[in-house]
Protein backbone atom coordinates (compact mmCIF):
# COMPACT_ATOMS: atom_id res chain seq x y z
CA UNK A 1 0.00 0.00 0.00
CA UNK A 2 1.00 3.39 -0.62
CA UNK A 3 1.82 5.81 1.95
CA UNK A 4 -0.97 8.34 1.93
CA UNK A 5 -0.22 11.96 1.57
CA UNK A 6 -3.69 13.65 2.44
CA UNK A 7 -6.10 11.87 4.64
CA UNK A 8 -9.09 13.74 5.69
CA UNK A 9 -11.38 12.88 8.63
CA UNK A 10 -15.03 13.46 8.29
CA UNK A 11 -16.57 14.19 12.13
CA UNK A 12 -15.67 16.11 14.63
CA UNK A 13 -16.09 14.18 17.71
CA UNK A 14 -13.59 12.12 19.51
CA UNK A 15 -13.06 9.49 17.31
CA UNK A 16 -12.31 12.61 14.95
CA UNK A 17 -9.90 13.99 17.12
CA UNK A 18 -8.51 10.94 18.39
CA UNK A 19 -7.64 9.73 14.95
CA UNK A 20 -5.92 12.86 14.04
CA UNK A 21 -3.49 12.24 16.74
CA UNK A 22 -2.74 8.83 16.14
CA UNK A 23 -2.06 9.40 12.92
CA UNK A 24 0.94 11.98 13.99
CA UNK A 25 1.61 9.78 16.73
CA UNK A 26 2.05 6.95 13.72
CA UNK A 27 4.66 9.33 11.85
CA UNK A 28 1.75 10.50 8.97
CA UNK A 29 3.80 13.77 7.45
CA UNK A 30 1.23 14.43 5.11
CA UNK A 31 -1.82 16.64 5.39
CA UNK A 32 -4.66 16.04 7.40
CA UNK A 33 -8.22 17.80 7.21
CA UNK A 34 -11.19 17.25 9.71
CA UNK A 35 -14.43 18.05 8.31
CA UNK A 36 -16.61 18.70 11.71
CA UNK A 37 -20.21 20.15 10.99
CA UNK A 38 -20.27 21.30 14.76
CA UNK A 39 -19.17 25.14 15.43
CA UNK A 40 -16.90 23.78 18.15
CA UNK A 41 -13.16 22.26 18.60
CA UNK A 42 -14.09 18.53 19.34
CA UNK A 43 -15.31 17.52 22.40
CA UNK A 44 -16.50 14.29 24.71
CA UNK A 45 -20.21 14.18 25.26
CA UNK A 46 -19.93 12.02 28.64
CA UNK A 47 -19.79 15.12 30.51
CA UNK A 48 -22.67 16.98 28.98
CA UNK A 49 -25.33 14.91 30.42
CA UNK A 50 -23.25 14.68 33.89
CA UNK A 51 -21.02 17.52 35.06
CA UNK A 52 -21.35 20.14 32.35
CA UNK A 53 -25.88 19.40 32.93
CA UNK A 54 -24.81 19.87 36.36
CA UNK A 55 -22.74 23.10 36.15
CA UNK A 56 -19.24 21.63 37.27
CA UNK A 57 -17.66 21.63 34.50
CA UNK A 58 -17.24 23.93 31.48
CA UNK A 59 -17.18 23.16 27.41
CA UNK A 60 -13.37 24.04 27.95
CA UNK A 61 -12.97 21.12 30.11
CA UNK A 62 -14.72 18.54 28.14
CA UNK A 63 -12.47 19.40 24.67
CA UNK A 64 -10.08 16.61 23.32
CA UNK A 65 -7.83 18.95 22.50
CA UNK A 66 -7.05 22.75 22.76
CA UNK A 67 -7.02 24.72 19.88
CA UNK A 68 -3.15 25.10 20.00
CA UNK A 69 -2.77 21.57 19.95
CA UNK A 70 -4.24 21.35 15.76
CA UNK A 71 -2.12 24.32 15.03
CA UNK A 72 0.93 22.77 16.44
CA UNK A 73 0.19 19.13 15.15
CA UNK A 74 -0.66 20.83 11.80
CA UNK A 75 -4.09 19.52 11.75
CA UNK A 76 -6.57 21.63 9.82
CA UNK A 77 -9.91 21.43 11.70
CA UNK A 78 -12.76 23.03 9.46
CA UNK A 79 -15.86 23.42 11.90
CA UNK A 80 -18.91 24.74 11.00
CA UNK A 81 -18.75 22.34 7.70
CA UNK A 82 -20.53 19.69 6.75
CA UNK A 83 -19.79 16.58 4.29
CA UNK A 84 -22.62 16.35 2.05
CA UNK A 85 -21.18 13.17 -0.92
CA UNK A 86 -18.14 11.43 -1.04
CA UNK A 87 -16.89 10.45 -4.65
CA UNK A 88 -14.81 7.40 -3.91
CA UNK A 89 -13.36 6.76 -7.48
CA UNK A 90 -12.69 10.41 -7.77
CA UNK A 91 -11.51 10.46 -4.08
CA UNK A 92 -12.86 13.78 -3.05
CA UNK A 93 -15.32 14.93 -0.75
CA UNK A 94 -17.84 17.64 -1.47
CA UNK A 95 -19.01 20.29 1.39
CA UNK A 96 -21.46 22.22 1.97
CA UNK A 97 -19.78 25.40 1.65
CA UNK A 98 -19.77 24.29 -2.27
CA UNK A 99 -15.60 23.09 -2.13
CA UNK A 100 -14.34 19.92 -2.40
CA UNK A 101 -11.39 18.04 -1.20
CA UNK A 102 -9.36 15.24 -2.48
CA UNK A 103 -8.22 12.59 -0.53
CA UNK A 104 -5.92 9.53 -0.33
CA UNK A 105 -7.47 8.20 2.35
CA UNK A 106 -10.53 8.87 3.72
CA UNK A 107 -11.98 8.41 7.93
CA UNK A 108 -15.22 8.40 8.69
CA UNK A 109 -16.28 9.46 12.44
CA UNK A 110 -19.61 10.91 11.89
CA UNK A 111 -21.09 9.07 14.75
CA UNK A 112 -25.20 8.84 15.61
CA UNK A 113 -27.65 10.86 15.77
CA UNK A 114 -30.81 11.07 18.29
CA UNK A 115 -33.62 9.35 17.14
CA UNK A 116 -36.80 11.95 17.22
CA UNK A 117 -40.58 11.66 18.09
CA UNK A 118 -42.02 11.49 14.81
CA UNK A 119 -44.21 14.69 14.31
CA UNK A 120 -43.30 16.26 17.55
CA UNK A 121 -42.10 19.56 17.29
CA UNK A 122 -41.87 22.19 19.98
CA UNK A 123 -39.00 24.13 21.54
CA UNK A 124 -39.64 22.46 24.71
CA UNK A 125 -39.49 19.27 23.43
CA UNK A 126 -35.64 18.18 23.68
CA UNK A 127 -33.23 16.15 22.73
CA UNK A 128 -29.33 15.57 24.02
CA UNK A 129 -26.74 15.34 21.72
CA UNK A 130 -24.63 18.59 22.01
CA UNK A 131 -23.58 21.19 24.13
CA UNK A 132 -26.42 23.45 22.94
CA UNK A 133 -28.79 20.45 23.35
CA UNK A 134 -27.47 20.62 27.10
CA UNK A 135 -27.37 23.97 27.50
CA UNK A 136 -31.34 23.71 26.67
CA UNK A 137 -32.38 20.63 28.80
CA UNK A 138 -30.29 23.03 32.13
CA UNK A 139 -32.62 26.05 31.42
CA UNK A 140 -35.41 23.52 31.99
CA UNK A 141 -33.94 22.50 35.65
CA UNK A 142 -35.07 24.66 38.98
CA UNK A 143 -37.63 24.20 41.62
CA UNK A 144 -41.09 24.07 41.42
CA UNK A 145 -40.14 22.94 37.11
CA UNK A 146 -42.12 19.75 35.99
CA UNK A 147 -39.51 17.73 33.81
CA UNK A 148 -40.53 14.19 32.13
CA UNK A 149 -38.06 12.54 30.73
CA UNK A 150 -39.34 10.19 27.50
CA UNK A 151 -37.01 6.61 27.28
CA UNK A 152 -35.20 5.31 30.72
CA UNK A 153 -32.28 4.30 29.01
CA UNK A 154 -28.83 5.65 29.88
CA UNK A 155 -29.12 9.36 28.95
CA UNK A 156 -32.46 9.75 30.09
CA UNK A 157 -31.52 8.55 33.73
CA UNK A 158 -28.93 10.49 33.80
CA UNK A 159 -30.57 13.22 32.62
CA UNK A 160 -33.19 12.80 35.26
CA UNK A 161 -30.13 12.58 38.09
CA UNK A 162 -29.14 16.08 37.28
CA UNK A 163 -32.74 17.20 37.22
CA UNK A 164 -33.56 16.03 40.77
CA UNK A 165 -30.00 17.39 41.24
CA UNK A 166 -31.15 20.98 40.82
CA UNK A 167 -34.68 20.43 42.60
CA UNK A 168 -36.34 19.81 39.25
CA UNK A 169 -39.99 17.67 39.44
CA UNK A 170 -38.81 15.25 37.46
CA UNK A 171 -41.23 11.83 35.90
CA UNK A 172 -39.67 8.99 34.05
CA UNK A 173 -41.43 6.81 31.19
CA UNK A 174 -40.68 3.72 30.56
CA UNK A 175 -41.80 1.72 28.19
CA UNK A 176 -40.23 -1.77 29.71
CA UNK A 177 -40.75 -3.12 32.89
CA UNK A 178 -37.78 -1.85 34.27
CA UNK A 179 -35.22 1.00 32.99
CA UNK A 180 -31.99 -0.97 31.36
CA UNK A 181 -33.17 -4.02 31.89
CA UNK A 182 -32.77 -4.72 28.34
CA UNK A 183 -28.98 -4.11 28.88
CA UNK A 184 -28.63 -5.50 32.53
CA UNK A 185 -31.52 -7.78 32.49
CA UNK A 186 -34.28 -6.87 35.04
CA UNK A 187 -32.47 -8.23 38.43
CA UNK A 188 -29.34 -5.51 38.05
CA UNK A 189 -31.43 -2.69 36.47
CA UNK A 190 -33.92 -3.15 39.21
CA UNK A 191 -31.21 -1.20 41.17
CA UNK A 192 -31.38 1.93 39.01
CA UNK A 193 -35.16 1.94 39.48
CA UNK A 194 -35.07 2.03 43.00
CA UNK A 195 -31.80 4.84 42.99
CA UNK A 196 -34.04 6.89 40.56
CA UNK A 197 -37.05 6.20 43.15
CA UNK A 198 -34.86 7.04 46.10
CA UNK A 199 -33.88 10.36 44.67
CA UNK A 200 -37.56 10.96 44.24
CA UNK A 201 -38.46 10.10 40.25
CA UNK A 202 -41.59 9.30 39.61
CA UNK A 203 -40.55 6.41 37.30
CA UNK A 204 -43.55 5.05 35.64
CA UNK A 205 -42.13 1.55 34.20
CA UNK A 206 -44.58 -0.16 31.20
CA UNK A 207 -46.14 2.80 29.77
CA UNK A 208 -46.86 3.94 26.54
CA UNK A 209 -46.48 7.04 25.62
CA UNK A 210 -50.02 8.29 23.39
CA UNK A 211 -48.91 11.61 22.61
CA UNK A 212 -46.90 14.95 23.71
CA UNK A 213 -49.66 17.73 24.30
CA UNK A 214 -48.68 20.75 22.54
CA UNK A 215 -50.69 23.93 23.26
CA UNK A 216 -49.66 26.96 21.32
CA UNK A 217 -46.32 25.79 20.26
CA UNK A 218 -45.27 24.24 23.62
CA UNK A 219 -45.47 21.13 24.70
CA UNK A 220 -48.14 21.12 28.15
CA UNK A 221 -47.79 17.59 29.38
CA UNK A 222 -47.38 13.80 27.90
CA UNK A 223 -50.71 11.86 27.54
CA UNK A 224 -50.11 8.10 28.35
CA UNK A 225 -51.86 5.39 25.97
CA UNK A 226 -54.32 4.51 29.74
CA UNK A 227 -55.67 8.21 28.92
CA UNK A 228 -53.83 10.02 31.86
CA UNK A 229 -51.49 12.54 31.19
CA UNK A 230 -48.79 14.11 33.42
CA UNK A 231 -48.23 18.11 32.98
CA UNK A 232 -44.82 19.41 32.05
CA UNK A 233 -42.70 22.40 31.40
CA UNK A 234 -40.26 20.77 29.02
CA UNK A 235 -39.46 17.33 27.38
CA UNK A 236 -36.79 15.37 27.30
CA UNK A 237 -36.65 12.32 25.00
CA UNK A 238 -34.22 10.17 25.02
CA UNK A 239 -34.99 6.74 23.03
CA UNK A 240 -31.86 5.94 21.58
CA UNK A 241 -29.52 6.92 18.39
CA UNK A 242 -29.23 5.97 14.92
CA UNK A 243 -25.55 6.23 13.20
CA UNK A 244 -25.13 8.59 10.98
CA UNK A 245 -24.58 6.59 7.36
CA UNK A 246 -26.41 8.86 4.51
CA UNK A 247 -22.93 10.21 3.38
CA UNK A 248 -21.59 7.03 3.44
CA UNK A 249 -24.94 4.85 1.71
CA UNK A 250 -24.60 7.37 -0.90
CA UNK A 251 -20.91 6.27 -1.46
CA UNK A 252 -21.58 3.38 -2.42
CA UNK A 253 -20.10 1.41 0.99
CA UNK A 254 -21.52 -1.58 2.65
CA UNK A 255 -23.19 -0.40 5.24
CA UNK A 256 -25.70 -2.57 7.74
CA UNK A 257 -26.28 -0.86 10.97
CA UNK A 258 -23.47 1.45 10.68
CA UNK A 259 -20.71 1.51 8.00
CA UNK A 260 -19.49 -2.32 7.91
CA UNK A 261 -15.70 -2.29 8.53
CA UNK A 262 -13.24 -5.58 9.00
CA UNK A 263 -11.30 -6.17 11.77
CA UNK A 264 -8.42 -3.25 11.28
CA UNK A 265 -11.70 -1.14 11.16
CA UNK A 266 -11.27 -0.44 6.74
CA UNK A 267 -14.66 -0.42 4.86
CA UNK A 268 -15.30 -1.92 1.64
CA UNK A 269 -13.81 0.78 0.16
CA UNK A 270 -10.01 0.16 0.03
CA UNK A 271 -9.20 3.63 0.72
CA UNK A 272 -11.71 4.53 3.48
CA UNK A 273 -12.04 3.71 7.43
CA UNK A 274 -14.49 4.23 10.16
CA UNK A 275 -14.66 4.54 13.80
CA UNK A 276 -16.40 5.05 16.48
CA UNK A 277 -20.05 5.06 16.96
CA UNK A 278 -20.55 4.73 12.71
CA UNK A 279 -18.40 1.46 12.70
CA UNK A 280 -20.20 -1.77 12.50
CA UNK A 281 -17.09 -3.69 13.30
CA UNK A 282 -15.93 -7.20 12.76
CA UNK A 283 -14.38 -7.82 16.42
CA UNK A 284 -11.30 -10.68 16.63
CA UNK A 285 -12.28 -11.31 20.05
CA UNK A 286 -15.74 -11.74 20.32
CA UNK A 287 -15.75 -13.29 16.88
CA UNK A 288 -19.02 -11.54 15.99
CA UNK A 289 -20.01 -7.91 14.73
CA UNK A 290 -20.65 -5.45 17.08
CA UNK A 291 -21.07 -1.88 16.49
CA UNK A 292 -20.85 0.07 20.11
CA UNK A 293 -21.65 3.60 21.14
CA UNK A 294 -19.25 4.13 23.95
CA UNK A 295 -16.78 6.67 24.61
CA UNK A 296 -14.07 4.14 25.05
CA UNK A 297 -14.64 2.99 21.36
CA UNK A 298 -14.18 6.39 20.07
CA UNK A 299 -11.43 6.87 22.27
CA UNK A 300 -9.49 3.32 21.23
CA UNK A 301 -10.26 2.76 18.04
CA UNK A 302 -8.58 5.59 16.06
CA UNK A 303 -5.38 4.30 17.19
CA UNK A 304 -5.50 1.00 15.25
CA UNK A 305 -7.67 2.65 12.43
CA UNK A 306 -4.41 4.90 11.91
CA UNK A 307 -1.76 2.07 12.17
CA UNK A 308 -3.84 0.06 9.58
CA UNK A 309 -4.30 3.23 7.20
CA UNK A 310 -0.61 4.21 7.18
CA UNK A 311 -0.09 0.44 6.29
CA UNK A 312 0.60 -1.73 9.68
CA UNK A 313 -2.38 -3.67 9.95
CA UNK A 314 -3.40 -3.48 13.76
CA UNK A 315 -6.75 -5.29 14.45
CA UNK A 316 -8.90 -3.94 17.27
CA UNK A 317 -9.22 -5.61 20.33
CA UNK A 318 -10.80 -4.31 22.98
CA UNK A 319 -13.41 -5.36 24.81
CA UNK A 320 -16.91 -2.84 24.85
CA UNK A 321 -16.80 -0.71 27.78
CA UNK A 322 -18.64 2.68 29.45
CA UNK A 323 -19.32 4.62 32.79
CA UNK A 324 -22.27 5.90 33.66
CA UNK A 325 -22.63 8.09 36.89
CA UNK A 326 -26.25 9.05 38.84
CA UNK A 327 -26.75 10.63 41.96
CA UNK A 328 -23.98 9.11 44.35
CA UNK A 329 -23.85 5.98 41.77
CA UNK A 330 -21.15 5.38 39.55
CA UNK A 331 -20.60 2.32 37.56
CA UNK A 332 -18.26 0.79 34.77
CA UNK A 333 -19.47 -1.96 32.39
CA UNK A 334 -17.20 -4.09 30.20
CA UNK A 335 -18.10 -6.55 27.60
CA UNK A 336 -21.19 -7.59 26.02
CA UNK A 337 -24.09 -9.64 28.04
CA UNK A 338 -25.36 -10.10 24.39
CA UNK A 339 -28.39 -12.48 25.33
CA UNK A 340 -27.57 -13.25 28.43
CA UNK A 341 -28.69 -10.51 30.55
CA UNK A 342 -30.65 -12.84 32.96
CA UNK A 343 -27.73 -14.58 34.15
CA UNK A 344 -26.22 -12.54 36.40
CA UNK A 345 -23.90 -13.93 39.30
CA UNK A 346 -23.40 -11.09 42.15
CA UNK A 347 -20.53 -10.38 44.22
CA UNK A 348 -21.45 -7.81 46.89
CA UNK A 349 -24.73 -6.09 48.01
CA UNK A 350 -27.03 -5.10 45.28
CA UNK A 351 -29.08 -3.33 48.06
CA UNK A 352 -26.51 -0.85 49.23
CA UNK A 353 -25.65 -0.42 45.65
CA UNK A 354 -21.94 -1.57 45.88
CA UNK A 355 -21.15 -4.36 43.88
CA UNK A 356 -19.72 -6.84 40.71
CA UNK A 357 -22.17 -8.20 39.00
CA UNK A 358 -20.94 -10.79 36.39
CA UNK A 359 -23.25 -12.07 33.20
CA UNK A 360 -22.15 -15.69 32.43
CA UNK A 361 -22.96 -17.72 29.12
CA UNK A 362 -24.89 -21.35 29.32
CA UNK A 363 -21.27 -22.56 29.11
CA UNK A 364 -20.45 -20.34 32.07
CA UNK A 365 -17.55 -18.11 30.49
CA UNK A 366 -18.10 -14.76 31.82
CA UNK A 367 -19.22 -12.55 29.14
CA UNK A 368 -19.42 -9.27 30.66
CA UNK A 369 -19.02 -6.94 33.88
CA UNK A 370 -20.30 -4.21 35.39
CA UNK A 371 -19.01 -2.80 38.95
CA UNK A 372 -20.98 -0.90 40.99
CA UNK A 373 -19.36 1.57 43.71
CA UNK A 374 -16.57 -0.57 43.64
CA UNK A 375 -13.26 0.56 41.57
CA UNK A 376 -10.13 -0.32 40.05
CA UNK A 377 -11.62 -3.83 39.43
CA UNK A 378 -12.08 -3.65 35.33
CA UNK A 379 -8.17 -4.31 34.36
CA UNK A 380 -8.62 -7.90 37.12
CA UNK A 381 -12.22 -8.56 35.50
CA UNK A 382 -10.83 -8.24 31.48
CA UNK A 383 -8.43 -11.51 31.25
CA UNK A 384 -11.29 -13.00 32.82
CA UNK A 385 -13.64 -12.47 30.01
CA UNK A 386 -11.12 -12.71 26.79
CA UNK A 387 -9.62 -15.82 28.08
CA UNK A 388 -12.97 -17.18 28.25
CA UNK A 389 -12.55 -19.07 31.69
CA UNK A 390 -15.24 -21.27 32.81
CA UNK A 391 -15.86 -19.93 36.13
CA UNK A 392 -17.13 -21.53 39.18
CA UNK A 393 -20.52 -19.25 39.99
CA UNK A 394 -20.20 -19.63 44.06
CA UNK A 395 -16.02 -18.70 43.73
CA UNK A 396 -17.69 -15.91 41.61
CA UNK A 397 -19.82 -14.28 43.85
CA UNK A 398 -16.78 -14.63 46.66
CA UNK A 399 -15.02 -11.55 47.34
CA UNK A 400 -12.49 -13.15 49.07
CA UNK A 401 -11.74 -15.28 45.78
CA UNK A 402 -8.73 -12.92 43.72
CA UNK A 403 -9.96 -12.15 40.08
CA UNK A 404 -6.81 -14.01 38.91
CA UNK A 405 -7.82 -17.52 40.62
CA UNK A 406 -10.70 -18.01 39.15
C1 LIG B 1 -25.08 13.12 26.32
C2 LIG B 1 -24.24 11.92 26.08
C3 LIG B 1 -23.65 11.27 27.16
C4 LIG B 1 -22.88 10.14 26.96
N1 LIG B 1 -22.33 9.51 28.04
C5 LIG B 1 -21.56 8.42 27.85
C6 LIG B 1 -20.98 7.75 28.97
O1 LIG B 1 -21.17 8.13 30.12
N2 LIG B 1 -20.20 6.67 28.74
C7 LIG B 1 -19.96 6.21 27.48
O2 LIG B 1 -19.25 5.23 27.31
N3 LIG B 1 -20.50 6.82 26.39
C8 LIG B 1 -21.29 7.91 26.55
N4 LIG B 1 -21.86 8.54 25.47
C9 LIG B 1 -21.58 8.02 24.12
C10 LIG B 1 -20.32 8.62 23.54
O3 LIG B 1 -20.27 10.00 23.79
C11 LIG B 1 -20.27 8.36 22.05
O4 LIG B 1 -20.11 6.98 21.88
C12 LIG B 1 -19.15 9.14 21.36
O5 LIG B 1 -19.44 10.51 21.39
C13 LIG B 1 -18.96 8.69 19.92
O6 LIG B 1 -17.97 9.49 19.35
P1 LIG B 1 -17.88 9.72 17.78
O7 LIG B 1 -16.73 10.64 17.58
O8 LIG B 1 -17.93 8.41 17.10
O9 LIG B 1 -19.25 10.45 17.38
P2 LIG B 1 -19.89 11.80 17.84
O10 LIG B 1 -19.49 12.15 19.22
O11 LIG B 1 -21.35 11.67 17.55
O12 LIG B 1 -19.27 12.88 16.86
C14 LIG B 1 -19.56 12.88 15.49
C15 LIG B 1 -19.40 14.29 14.96
O13 LIG B 1 -19.44 14.24 13.55
C16 LIG B 1 -20.21 15.32 13.06
N5 LIG B 1 -20.72 14.99 11.74
C17 LIG B 1 -21.67 14.09 11.42
N6 LIG B 1 -21.87 14.06 10.08
C18 LIG B 1 -21.02 14.95 9.55
C19 LIG B 1 -20.75 15.37 8.21
N7 LIG B 1 -21.40 14.85 7.18
N8 LIG B 1 -19.82 16.33 8.01
C20 LIG B 1 -19.14 16.85 9.07
N9 LIG B 1 -19.36 16.48 10.36
C21 LIG B 1 -20.28 15.55 10.58
C22 LIG B 1 -21.30 15.47 14.11
O14 LIG B 1 -21.87 16.74 14.06
C23 LIG B 1 -20.52 15.23 15.39
O15 LIG B 1 -19.96 16.41 15.89
C24 LIG B 1 -22.67 9.67 25.64
C25 LIG B 1 -23.26 10.32 24.55
C26 LIG B 1 -24.05 11.43 24.77
C27 LIG B 1 -24.71 12.11 23.61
Amino acid sequence: MSTPSDIVIIGGGLAAAKTAEALRENGHTGTITIVAAENHLPYERPPISKEYLAGTKTLDDATVHPAEWYRAHDVTLRTGVTATAIDPSAHTVALDDGTSLPYNRLVLATGSTVRRLPGVSADNVLYLRTVEDADAIAAAFGEGRRLVVVGGGWIGLEVAAAARNAGTEVTVLERADVPLGRILGNRVAQVFADLHRAHGVDLRTGVEVDEIVIEGGRATGVRLAGGETIDADAVVVGIGVTPMTELVQSAGLAVDDGVLVDQTLRTSDPDIWAVGDIANHDHPVLGRRIRVEHWATALNQPAAAAASLLGTDTPFTNLPYFFSDQYDLGCEYVGHAAGHEENVVVRGDLGAREFVAFWLDDARHVVAAMNVNVWDVVDAIRPVITERRVVDPARLADPDVPYDEL
